[in-house]
């Protein structure tokens, strides 16, 4: 959808010769396979131009089979959006009816409301947390943190709560569409957008506050795209807003964190929003000592495993990505890992859960903030 056809050929035409980002796709690596990376996806949708090869279930699974995070465009000289192309790639194959049975099953599932999880109003209420129906600022949960984050979102009510800014949570918080966007389903990810946008504004905020980074990023970027109207409404992640209270001295430090902790950037978030500067500003207001970088890190940093929706149609690639990425924690010498993302909080804490020796916990930046505001343990 965001390239045109003039662009698309030429990206094509570009990655079926080159080789030069292969290295940064940590899939194609695991998988030890040319039609898995980069250049092998550009030579197999030049074929399928030029009538050489047909559209099926092989061409889907490759095309599925990639983490799509953004990092290979960091190595592309000539800038080709290689994602976007995967993406027309995949919204072309759903549209043939030739998706993973695993990635259909998906699409269906959030069409039809099935498996929302918590109710981040009853969560928040559950743990004693205010919140009022029509205030400025509204809390965007996302579907990674209803899943399986009810502390953040705990976490991020009583900050809000402590600051004394009022905020509401959507009722019955829909997603914004982004898996159905990744996975293919175009039509869905209009439908998704103007439904987001639309409770949105109906909602009264003029600020969202968004936890997830994937979710940031589709309403920054791609909800507009898709028909859905946010103008004239800010979007802002947590964690700039987190650094903007601790900087203001509206949110007090009371308690510096003193383990060897080491951060990982959500793809989302630092790549391709470009936020990698708030993290460390809260980072060095509640940690003792120095934060211990990743050998990659900020807009470079390597994916947690969740990117392009890998755990959907490949759940034992995803891990392995993951584990590497816990690989290069491990290499910090840090106790502790933080994410500043709930979708690769839960990534990571799967990938480490299948290990024998953990030997590293895995926590949200926010539950961070909360222990050194005094607000939990
Ligand atoms: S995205 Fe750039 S570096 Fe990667 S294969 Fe295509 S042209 Fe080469």
């Amino acid at each position: 959808m965001f390239l045109s056809e003039e662009e698309r050929t030429e990206t094509i035409r570009a990655c079926r010769h080159c080789p030069m980002c292969n290295v940064a796709d940590r899939v194609a690596q695991l998988v030890c396979r040319e039609s898995y990376a980069p250049r092998g996806r550009g030579a197999i949708l030049f074929a399928l131009d030029q009538g050489l090869l047909d559209w099926d279930e092989t061409v889907a699974e490759i095309m599925y089979t990639t983490q799509n995070d953004g990092l290979i465009r960091e190595w592309c000289v000539g800038n080709y959006d290689h994602e976007e192309l995967v993406l027309d790639a995949r919204a072309k194959i759903f549209k043939k009816g030739l998706a993973p049975v695993e990635a259909v099953r998906f699409i269906e599932d959030l069409h039809a409301g099935r498996g929302r999880g918590l109710s981040p109003s009853e969560v928040l209420s559950k743990e004693g947390v205010a919140t009022e129906s029509k205030a400025n600022m509204l809390l965007f949960c996302g579907c990674g943190s209803r899943e399986s984050e009810g502390d953040t979102i705990a976490d991020t009510g009583r900050i809000f709560n402590h600051v004394g800014i009022k905020f509401q949570v959507l009722p019955k918080e829909p997603c914004c569409g982004w898996p159905l966007y990744q996975l293919g389903d175009l039509e869905g990810t209009r439908e998704f957008s103007v439904t987001i946008a639309d409770r949105i504004r109906a909602s009264g905020a003029s600020t969202v506050v968004v936890l997830d980074a994937d979710c940031y990023r589709m309403l920054l970027t791609r909800t507009g795209r898709f028909g859905g109207d946010l103008k004239g409404i800010k979007v802002i992640p947590v964690v700039s807003l987190l650094a903007e209270w601790i900087e203001s001295g509206q949110l007090k430090v009371t308690r510096k964190i003193s383990d060897p902790l080491t951060y990982h950037d959500p793809c989302a978030l630092a790549r391709y929003c470009e936020e990698s500067d708030s993290p460390r500003k809260i980072l060095s207001a509640i940690l003792e000592v120095e934060l211990k970088e990743m050998e990659s890190n900020r807009k470079l940093a390597n994916c947690c495993g969740a990117g392009g929706m890998l755990p959907v149609t490949r759940p034992d690639l995803a891990d392995k990505v993951a584990l590497l990425r816990l690989e290069e924690a491990r290499a910090t010498g840090a106790s502790t890992l933080a994410t500043g993302c709930p979708r690769c909080h839960g990534t990571l804490t799967r990938a480490l859960s299948s290990e024998s020796e953990a030997g590293l916990h895995i926590t949200n930046l926010v539950r961070l903030v909360a222990i050194a505001a005094g607000l939990v343990e």
